[in-house]
C-alpha cells in the first residue's frame, strides 16, 4: 500500500517538478559532492506558497538556497532543497533625488548592481561582484569596500514558513549589524525572503571634498585599495561606473574564483572586541591592526574595536596551510578552500582547529560567517 506521504510526494512532484536525489555540487560555491533528497526551483511567490503547503503535509526539513555562496554542506541533505529563482526589478517610487526599487529574491546580486549602475543609481557600486542573490543580501547584511547593504535597504518582504503569512520588515525591524540581521538570528529558517526594496540615489556631481558628493550620495572611496586602483585606471573624477570597475578589478585580482577553487568567501567574521581586551592584547601584540568602532556601529555597546581575522589567522601560522584538499588560501587567510575533493567535515575540522588556535593565542573566539548545513 502506498503511504500517504509517498502519495503527497508524487502529487507534489507532478505539480512542482520536484527532482529526487539531485547533486548539489554545481549549486554551491564550495563545490562538494553532496546530494539533496529532493530539489525544486521556485520561480514565483505562488510557487513558494505551494511548496510551503506541501511541506506542511510532508514534514521534511527544507533548505532555501540562492547561489549557495555562503553555505558549507557537511553531508547530504535529507529533505527538500528549494532554490529561489524569482525574477523582476520594479521601480516603486522616485523623486528628484531618489529611486525606490524592488528586486525579487532570485535576481543575481551582481547583475542587479550592474542594472543600478547602468541607470546611475548609486549606493550599491562598492558591493559589486559579491556572489549570490538579492534575497540573501539582507541575511548577513553583505558588505565590502566600506559599504553595507543595510545602508540602502528600505524594506524586506518575507513569507513566514509556519503561517504562510506575508510580512514587510522595515530597515529598523531587520536589526542589521556587522554581517548580521534578524534573518540570521531569531528568524533563521523561519521566513523566506521574497524581495528587497532599496532606496538609491540618483547621481549628479554637486561637490568635492575627500569623498565625492554625487547628488545626495557620498561615493565611498577611502576603503582599502579603492583610491589607488582608481588612480591606476587613470580616473580623476570617478563616476559610479568607475567605482564598480575598480571594485571588480580588485576583487578579481585578490579573491579566489569559486569556478576555479571551491570557497565561500570569508569563512570567519572579523571579531569585535571590548576595550579591556584590546588594551591587554596591545601590550603583547603592539603591531596588531585595529579598527576602532564609532558609537552606534553594530549597535552593541560592549564592542569597541574590530580586529582583522585574517591577521589573527596568519599569526597562528595557517596562511597557505593545506591538508589533503582542504586548505587556507595562500593570499587570503580568511578564505578556506576546497582544492578539489575536500569534504564538508574536513573544511569544518580545519575551521575548528583555526578557531582553537586563535583563541589560545589571542583569547578571541572567531565566529563563522558561512552557514554550516549539517
Ligand atoms: C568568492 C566569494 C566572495 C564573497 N565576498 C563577500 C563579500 O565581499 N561580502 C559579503 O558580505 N559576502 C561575501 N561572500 C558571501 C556571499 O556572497 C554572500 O553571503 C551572499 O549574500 C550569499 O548569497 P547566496 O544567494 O549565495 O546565499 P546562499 O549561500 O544560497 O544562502 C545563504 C543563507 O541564506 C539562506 N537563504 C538564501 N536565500 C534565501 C531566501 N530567499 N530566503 C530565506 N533564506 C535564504 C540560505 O538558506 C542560507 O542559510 C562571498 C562569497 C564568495 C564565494
Amino acid at each position: 500500500m502506498i503511504s500517504r506521504s509517498f502519495e503527497l510526494i508524487l502529487t507534489f512532484r507532478n505539480a512542482m517538478h520536484l527532482d529526487q536525489k539531485v547533486s548539489l555540487k554545481a549549486l554551491h560555491t564550495f563545490g562538494m559532492e553532496v546530494e539533496a533528497r529532493y530539489f525544486v526551483e521556485a520561480k514565483t511567490h505562488s510557487e513558494v506558497l505551494t511548496l510551503l503547503n506541501y511541506r506542511h503535509m510532508i514534514h521534511m526539513p527544507i533548505l532555501f538556497l540562492g547561489c549557495g555562496s555562503n553555505v558549507l554542506f557537511t553531508r547530504n541533505f535529507g529533505g527538500i532543497v528549494i532554490r529561489i529563482n524569482s525574477k523582476g526589478i520594479v521601480i516603486r517610487d522616485e523623486d528628484e533625488n531618489h529611486v525606490h526599487v524592488t528586486a525579487e529574491a532570485g535576481e543575481n546580486w551582481d547583475e542587479f548592481v550592474q542594472h543600478c549602475v547602468d541607470r546611475e543609481w548609486s549606493g550599491l557600486e562598492n558591493l559589486s561582484l559579491i556572489p549570490g542573490t538579492v534575497g540573501a543580501s539582507p541575511i548577513q547584511n553583505i558588505g565590502a569596500y566600506g559599504v553595507e547593504v543595510k545602508d540602502t535597504i528600505e524594506s524586506v518582504q518575507v513569507i513566514e514558513i509556519d503561517s504562510g503569512k506575508q510580512k514587510r520588515f522595515t530597515n529598523a525591524e531587520c536589526q542589521f549589524g556587522y554581517r548580521d540581521s534578524i534573518f540570521k538570528r531569531a528568524l533563521k529558517g523561519k521566513v523566506i525572503i521574497l524581495n528587497v526594496t532599496f532606496r538609491l540615489n540618483k547621481t549628479g556631481v554637486t561637490g568635492l571634498q575627500g569623498d565625492r558628493v554625487m547628488g545626495n550620495s557620498l561615493l565611498k572611496l577611502d576603503y582599502g585599495d579603492l583610491r589607488p586602483e582608481l588612480g591606476r585606471m587613470g580616473v580623476i573624477e570617478p563616476t559610479i561606473s568607475d567605482v564598480r570597475a575598480a571594485v571588480c578589478s580588485i576583487r578579481r585580482r585578490k579573491l579566489p574564483d569559486p569556478a576555479e577553487i571551491g570557497n565561500a568567501g570569508s569563512f570567519f567574521k572579523n571579531p569585535v572586541i571590548s576595550k579591556k581586551l584590546l588594551d591587554s592584547l596591545q601590550t603583547g601584540f603592539p603591531e596588531m591592526p585595529v579598527y576602532l568602532q564609532s558609537p552606534g556601529d553594530d549597535a552593541v555597546s560592549e564592542t569597541f574595536a574590530k580586529i582583522p581575522a585574517a591577521w589573527l589567522i596568519e599569526q597562528c601560522g595557517w596562511k597557505g596551510y593545506r591538508s589533503g584538499d582542504a586548505g587556507v588560501h595562500p593570499n587570503q587567510p580568511l578564505v578556506l578552500v576546497n582544492y578539489g575533493n575536500a569534504t564538508g567535515p574536513q573544511i569544518l575540522g580545519l575551521a575548528n582547529h583555526i578557531i582553537s588556535s586563535v583563541e589560545q593565542k589571542f583569547g578571541i573566539r572567531l565566529e563563522t560567517e558561512v552557514n554550516v548545513i549539517g
